[in-house]
């Protein structure tokens, strides 16, 4: 006889599937990706998911029976697993970490205690008042729940007394397992069966003739029916001018009859317009990716800002969408979803779906739903890095809007993904075609192209002829000295926003930082003191007063005289968004001044409201971070301001110089788009540092050049790969003895390539301690065999008594 065992992922941080025995019964009718209930660990009922189906019972333990299936259909496919199994490769996570990312929460259900009353128990005088009182209500109602538990007992701590009346045979407990998922019911009418007689109609109206209101209702009720569509108790409502009570009347009276029909909560509404015709530079685009994916899986398309992108993708996913095929088309922010999903929909209407962390868990659920079902709707998934997840089955192209971006990776929780290359390989998987596109592509897709692993395509030119904006580098150190500073705006700036604001033009300022950076800035000069082996800046320990490294852990004592000029004008305070919006409240009394930060956009639609209120030109200086500079659109921009350039270039990260390069060649490209000319001004201490004057003429190929020279002389990416660990640990000597030990442990595998131990700069977080280790992966090196590695040096260390209690984080191509 045989038995039947299944694997499933659990969503805790185990690292392998577990496995449940099941039934004859059962195993007919379990399918992969299906959830099952089972309990795990100290009576927990978990939702897992089946990853595997067999008869081989597991070795080291005894299989537990499952607790119920819960779907009638498997809600994950066969390539999502696959592609899920990749992420948990490469990224060295488990798989229940990813289950736990890719599904929507409302799936993950949730068990619950419930308590119920023993019939039989008769010894009420032995409970004490708490337990007499739990009891008593059990004799009014069926069950409790733990909070109602709380709430009778009006305290916290309630599973003393539970434990007691159990002991005492009073009470016996069960999970419950409930749905969070409900699904939108809505509201619809219709005339009771009996009326559909003509002479039962008119009987009907001769009674309700003098109920002038319900009459009324009779008659719209017809006048809606005209259009052959269920009617909704609302749309009646609405047309005969009635109240609800009415309706409500005429139901009772057996003349209505209500039902319910689910419905999705997200509906678009409007007509599609017909795509735009290419311009010829557009059409050259698209002819040379069409080419390239005949070829390559992988195309790079480095537009210039405001060349018409978008319009090139939508002229890819028509012809996708006629192949009957799926696009997933990603953002690397919800604040640019607003303006794409109404430039999408405009051609593509009911096609397209939007999957992000702001929607509701329910909205979520639907979007997942209609995937699953492969409905039309769901054809053109627009979503952020989260959506890689979702259960495509027929892929048939992924665009990967603003490919440089680096909130495509998640660094906290695990999985520590990089949406952009997990995407990549999901078009693998799916035999679709990818398309990266930028106006400033990362170091490493650039290069990817040069090196022909992926096409290319350029657009070198702005729609309608406009020429990129002028950009000017206005040097502060000389106008503090000449004291033409008013706070952070200098002369020039104040008098470019002046003409702007006196021709009705809108104005975006940029400044990089909400609040205290760990960065230290001379403010006569601008230099920030650097480390001379790795190339960054050293960032500030205020509790020790010590300049540090990130990466190699070189460290000195804290400064008081610049290096490079003498000063003793060492500043270690920054000035963030909210600080330059009151200056300019008192600058420009006259003008609307918005603020668009991480604090000014929390809320569903807080990125729409800014974005929404500074293209119906009620804002006219917009102040905002880095989310500004991604690929919005507007029209009415004539300037944009940089206020200091600086605090990007002096950033801690090998990446520094490359991220500055985008985000000020981003940030300047919001100027100007579609009538005449933008300006751009960029406040700095430096004019002559070369970023800033490969950004002043936008010199993409001459910045990725010397940026390719850096990464190789001092071996980062693209040439070599980086595995960042992190221990944490509240204790301190825990920590240092556990990366002491990790440090000689993976030197003495990986050599001078395991670099460390060094702390971040905040080196305590949440009472935690942090200690970072990196090995740097050369090109030759197997990256296979250096996970092994890794792998075994990790186990080992967890295997030690005194370092069980030490996180070990593992973060793959940690940038
Ligand atoms: P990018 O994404 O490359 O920065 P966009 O796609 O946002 O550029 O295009 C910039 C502006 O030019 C948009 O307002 C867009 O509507 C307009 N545009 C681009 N291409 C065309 C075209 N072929 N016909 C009409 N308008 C276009
Ligand atoms: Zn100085
Ligand atoms: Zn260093």
């Amino acid at each position: 006889m045989s038995q039947y065992f299944i694997d499933v992922i659990l969503p805790v941080p185990i690292q392998k599937t577990f496995t449940y025995s099941i039934n004859k019964s059962e195993a007919n009718f379990i399918k992969k990706g299906m959830r099952v209930a089972v309990s795990f660990g100290k009576n927990k009922i978990y939702t897992a998911l089946v990853f595997a189906i067999h008869n081989t019972p597991p070795t080291v333990y005894e299989a537990k029976e499952i607790y119920q299936i819960l779907d009638q259909h498997p809600i994950v496919n066969e390539l999502q697993l696959q592609h899920w199994q990749w992420i948990s490769d490469y990224y060295m996570c488990s798989l229940g970490e990813v289950y736990r990312a890719a599904l929507p929460a409302a799936f993950l259900l949730e068990s619950e205690t419930v308590i119920y009353k023993h019939k039989n128990f008769k010894d009420e005088d032995t409970l004490t008042d708490d337990e007499f009182l739990i009891f008593e209500a059990l004799q009014h109602q069926s069950h409790l729940t733990i909070q109602q538990v709380v709430d009778i007992l009006e305290k916290k701590k309630v599973f003393r007394v539970i434990d007691e009346l159990l002991k005492k045979s009073a009470i016996y407990v069960e999970e419950k397992i409930y749905e969070t998922y409900k699904p939108k019911l809505v509201k619809y009418v219709k005339l009771n069966s009996a009326y559909h007689k003509d002479e039962a109609l008119q009987e009907l109206l001769k009674t309700v003739s003098r109920a002038q209101k319900q009459k009324e209702v009779i008659l719209s009720y017809f006048q809606l029916k005209a259009s052959k569509k269920p009617i909704k108790a609302k749309d009646l409502q609405a047309q005969s001018n009635a109240s609800s009570a009415v309706l409500k009347a005429l139901v009772d009276k057996n003349i209505f009859e209500f039902y319910y029909l689910q419905t999705d909560r997200i509906q678009y509404q409007g007509n599609t317009k017909s795509l735009k015709a290419l311009t010829t530079f557009q059409e050259e685009a698209f002819a040379t990716i069409k080419e390239s994916f005949q070829q390559k899986d992988v195309t790079l398309l480095h537009g210039v800002t405001g060349s018409g992108k978008t319009e090139v993708y939508v002229k890819l996913i028509q012809e996708v969408i006629d192949m009957g095929k799926q696009i997933l088309f990603l953002l690397p922010e919800i604040a640019l979803t607003t303006q794409i999903i109404s430039r999408l929909q405009n051609y593509f209407g009911n096609y397209i779906s939007v999957f992000h962390s702001k929607y509701s868990i329910h909205e979520r659920v639907e979007v997942w739903n209609n995937l699953l079902a492969n409905k039309p709707k769901a054809q053109i998934i627009l979503g952020t890095r989260s959506a890689v997840f979702l259960p495509f089955s027929n892929l048939g192209l992924i665009i990967i809007d603003e490919e440089h971006e680096t909130s495509y990776k998640q660094f906290k929780p695990s999985p520590r993904y990089n949406a952009r290359d997990a995407a990549i390989v999901l078009g693998g998987m799916q035999k679709a075609k990818t398309l990266l596109g930028s106006a400033t592509p990362s170091v490493e897709s650039y290069f990817n192209a040069t090196q022909q692993k992926y096409g290319f395509a350029t657009l070198t030119r702005r729609f309608g002829g406009v020429q990129l904006p002028k950009i000017e580098l206005i040097d502060i150190k000389e106008k503090h000295r000449k004291k033409l500073m008013t706070n952070h705006f200098s002369d020039t700036m104040l008098q470019l926003i002046n003409e702007a604001l006196l021709e009705k033009e809108q104005v975006i300022l940029f400044q990089n930082r909400r609040g205290f950076s760990p960065v230290v800035e001379c403010t006569t000069c601008g230099t920030s003191p650097q480390c001379p082996n790795c190339d960054v800046s050293l960032t500030y320990h205020k509790f020790k007063k010590e300049l540090k490294c990130h990466y190699c852990n070189y460290q000195r004592a804290m400064v008081n005289t610049c290096n490079a000029c003498g000063s003793n004008t060492i500043d270690t305070k920054g000035f963030g968004t909210e600080q330059i919006e009151s200056e300019l409240n008192e600058l420009f009394p006259d003008y609307t001044i918005g603020r668009m930060d991480l604090d000014t956009t929390r809320g569903k639609y807080g990125y729409q409201k800014i974005i929404e209120a500074f293209e119906a030109q009620e804002i006219d200086i917009l102040v905002g971070t880095q989310m500004l500079s991604k690929g919005l659109d507007f029209k009415n921009v004539s300037l944009v301001g940089v206020l200091n350039a600086d605090t990007l270039l002096n950033f801690p990260d090998f990446r520094a110089h490359e991220r500055a390069y985008q985000l000020m060649v981003q940030v300047s490209g919001r100027a100007g788009r579609v009538k005449k000319q933008g300006k751009v001004a960029i406040q700095t201490y430096n004019p002559y540092h070369t970023i800033l004057q490969q950004v002043s003429t936008t010199n993409y190929i001459e910045m990725y050049q010397q940026q390719l020279q850096d990464r190789w002389q001092y071996h980062y990416p693209p040439y070599y790969r980086l595995i960042k660990i992190t221990l944490k640990h509240r204790n301190y000597i825990t920590v240092t003895t556990g990366v002491d030990w990790l440090a000689k442990a993976l030197q003495n595998v990986f050599k001078e390539n395991a670099l460390g131990p060094s702390e971040p700069s905040i080196s305590r977080i949440r009472n935690q301690y942090l200690k970072n280790m990196v090995i740097k992966i050369e090109p030759k090196q197997s990256l296979e065999k250096t996970k092994t590695e890794l792998k075994k040096i990790r186990n080992t260390f967890q295997a030690i008594k005194e370092f069980k209690s030490i996180q070990f984080i593992i973060d793959v191509d940690a940038y």
